[in-house]
């Protein structure tokens, strides 16, 4: 199973650490960055793993 680094929107309030979760797919790139920003985790991502 490939290790996924965690990312977040800059205008969400959760992170996404699952590369299947539309949420975290839909961020548009201008608004992703790297780690967890120390939000909790996305319940899509929750559900996914
Ligand atoms: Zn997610």
């Amino acid at each position: 199973m490939p290790k996924t680094s965690p990312w977040h929107s800059i205008k969400s309030g959760v992170h996404h650490n699952n590369t299947s979760c539309n949420t975290g797919n839909n961020i548009e790139r201008e608004n992703r960055r790297e780690g967890t920003g120390g939000k909790p985790l996305c319940n899509e991502c929750a559900n996914l793993r």
